[in-house]
């Protein structure tokens, strides 16, 4: 590593490089995937290969390999992404450099309805050519292509196709190159039974897929191909005035050209319906299509390859199935002829339907289109429309069919209509003095249980004022304490005693951390004191810092963190020395010392001893200094005039 990949021959495929470059230093198949992919994948695609940028970084500055040049001439990127906008195609383009990952998914290749080849193929013919011209034979890119069943080099010759899988799912240890495969029977795909005009679509179909892999094609934009067929079926008869495009009448045209056995051959699955698929082009909401599909369409239409991706579509935009607007109103009332016009209609893309609203009557409503039947839901009837209706319903004493006549609609609708708005025409008299009778029993019931219920606890209350509402929902009270708060809720929540506070764990908790802050809070003056005393002591003077005190206290540093002991931090920072206290401090019990001792020094040697020096020096401790200086020296004078020495 690195190794010098062989140089790839026309039209060969990536997985043939490999095999012959595997073959040429006598390496298994682990070993030229460890050398070419640096190990990231276990099998080496066929038709969209990934990771290949990693395969072009392993390989030596001088092989000129671009990835680019990679994925168009030796994998099937071009025939696969023909059909699709360039924006579509470097993203593609860009997967395949990376990990690949989702890619068939992302290309609508599982959804296609279209079988992938299960095993490479290759054309005998071919083999002849390559041996002679080039001293070995390789794996063709083009051979490989979904419907490519005859060599489009040799177009009488059927492509053979060999042992080795090109399934994900079957796992291989070898890498085969053309010259390497074993001496079995070929199996020749079945097109012998198919007739000659099937023979002929065969070819047409090699010769359109090699012209893809052979040429960068793609749609300039999104409904391109629609159009283009859209133009061409015309043509056929199959567009109507309005712009609505006959797709079973397409479908059926296709039925007639391609043979069922033919397509089943080229791959399309059995229970797919696979003209319907074809046909679906012609729609601007079809699916993610594929390549063969488009071939189909394009050799059904007989449009030659250049102009289709050359030309631009006559027709500039998908005319819509209802004709030029504006369209108009279909208000379904009776003797009422609305003169509005509706001038946008919105599509869903959804449903497929098509929304149609009336800006003059409201009437709105939903045209669905599906296999050419058009089917009509009403979303709303507009306010002249439901005018009419509660008119008719509630001033008339014509018959309900009489009425759902007039409004355009089934007399079940209009009930239902009617019953929604609150009309109470169509309820049978029985039934509801059924329903009054009951809800007044119901009302006589309750009405008694209440105030048998109110009594009872307005007693209890009497009785034992202090009562809590657990004793009244648990004792003798139990069944009307309920009954009450089910059915009686404004009258329980003011005469029930409201419910007691209960004292939380975390209130518990609060508490207990406030009885020890308070505690320990007056415990810090004692401490300090025994601090400062403790340093006379021991003749040793710290700095009393909140730390110091701190680790006095017998509790965690971390309880003073979470804000729980407020009092005693804020005795803790008053108490605490500042390091100008700390010094005055320690020259005071100097001073102390060198009187007891009678000792007199200079005041350098003063600020020295007491080991303040430089930044510590600051305005106000040089002047607290001076003061205790002057004093000391003025009482070891005192003492010295007393005891009769002169000292100067
Ligand atoms: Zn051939
Ligand atoms: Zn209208």
């Amino acid at each position: 590593m690195p190794n010098l990949i062989p140089d790839a021959y026309p039209d060969e495929l990536l997985y043939s490089v490999l095999a012959r470059y595997s073959s040429n230093l006598q390496i298994t198949y682990t070993q030229t995937i460890r050398h070419v992919f640096s190990g990231k994948i276990n099998k080496v695609g066929f038709r969209l290969p990934a990771h290949l940028s990693t395969l072009v970084e392993n390989l030596p500055s001088w092989q000129d390999y671009s990835v680019e040049d990679l994925i168009s001439q030796n994998t099937l990127f071009r025939y696969y992404t023909a059909f699709t906008v360039p924006d579509r195609q470097s993203e593609i383009m860009e997967r395949m450099k990376g990990s690949g990952s989702g890619l068939p998914g992302f290309m609508g290749l599982t959804m296609s309805g279209i079988r992938e080849q299960s095993w490479l193929h290759i054309c005998p013919e071919c083999v002849k050519a390559d041996t002679e011209r080039y001293g070995e034979p390789y794996w063709h890119t083009v051979h490989q292509a979904p419907g490519v069943l005859i060599c489009p080099y040799h177009l009488d010759t059927a492509l053979l196709q060999t042992s080795v899988s090109t399934s994900s799912k079957v796992s291989s240890s070898q890498i085969l190159t053309v010259s390497e495969l074993p001496p079995t029977k070929h199996v020749t795909a079945q097109i012998d039974q198919l007739g000659q005009i099937d023979h002929d679509i065969l070819r047409d179909i090699s010769t359109i897929s090699l012209l893809l892999i052979q040429s960068q094609c793609n749609m300039p934009h999104q409904t391109w191909g629609t159009l283009k067929y859209r133009e061409k079926i015309t043509v056929l008869g199959l567009m109507s005035p309005g712009g609505m495009a006959d797709r079973s009448g397409l479908k059926e045209m296709l039925m007639k050209y391609y043979s069922k056995s033919l397509l089943l051959l080229l791959g399309f699955k059995d229970m797919e319906d696979p003209w319907k698929r074809i046909a679906g082009l012609i729609s601007p909401h079809a699916k993610r299509s594929h390549t063969l599909q488009h071939i189909l369409m394009i050799l059904f239409l007989k449009i030659p390859l250049d102009e289709f991706f050359s030309q631009p579509p006559s027709i500039s935009r998908v005319i819509h199935p209802f004709g030029k607007g504006p369209w108009g109103c279909k208000n379904s009332l009776k003797n009422f002829r609305c003169l509005g016009k509706i001038r946008e209609i919105t599509l869903s893309y959804r449903n497929k339907s098509y929304l149609f609203k009336c800006e003059s009557c409201g009437y709105t409503y939903a045209v669905l289109v599906k296999n050419s039947i058009e089917k009509t839901i009403v979303y709303d009837y507009g306010a002249i429309w439901i005018e009419e209706l509660i008119k008719l319903v509630t001033e008339s004493d014509r018959d309900k069919s009489y009425i759902a006549d007039v409004l355009g609609i089934s007399v079940t609708k209009l009930m239902k209509i009617s019953k929604s708005l609150g009309s109470d025409r169509w309820d049978s008299p029985r039934y509801m003095r059924g329903i009054f009778a009951r809800a007044e029993r119901k009302e006589a019931v309750s009405g008694e249980r209440r105030q048998q219920g109110r009594q009872k606890i307005l007693n209890a209350i009497t009785v034992e004022p202090n009562i809590s509402r657990t004793q009244l929902a648990t004792g003798p009270y139990k069944r009307h304490y309920e009954w009450l708060m089910r059915h009686d809720r404004e009258w329980f929540d003011q005469h029930v005693p409201a419910p007691r506070r209960h004292v939380t764990d975390y209130a518990r908790l609060a508490q207990k951390w406030h009885a020890m802050d308070v505690k320990t809070a007056l415990e810090i003056p004692v401490l300090v004191r025994s601090l400062y005393s403790l340093d006379n002591e021991r003749q040793k003077i710290r700095q009393i810092t909140s730390h110091e005190i701190i680790s006095h206290i017998d509790l965690r540093h971390g309880a003073f963190r979470t804000g729980k002991l407020p009092l005693t931090s804020a005795e803790i920072k008053k108490f605490s020395e500042s390091l100008e206290d700390f010094h005055i401090r320690k020259l005071d019990h100097l001073a102390i010392r060198l009187m007891q001792d009678g000792k007199l020094i200079s005041f350098p040697r003063f600020l020295e001893s007491a080991c303040i020096f430089g930044s510590y020096r600051t305005e106000k401790l040089m002047i607290v200094a001076n003061t205790i200086y002057e004093k000391y020296v003025h009482s070891i004078r005192l003492v010295t005039i007393r005891a009769g020495k002169n000292i100067l």
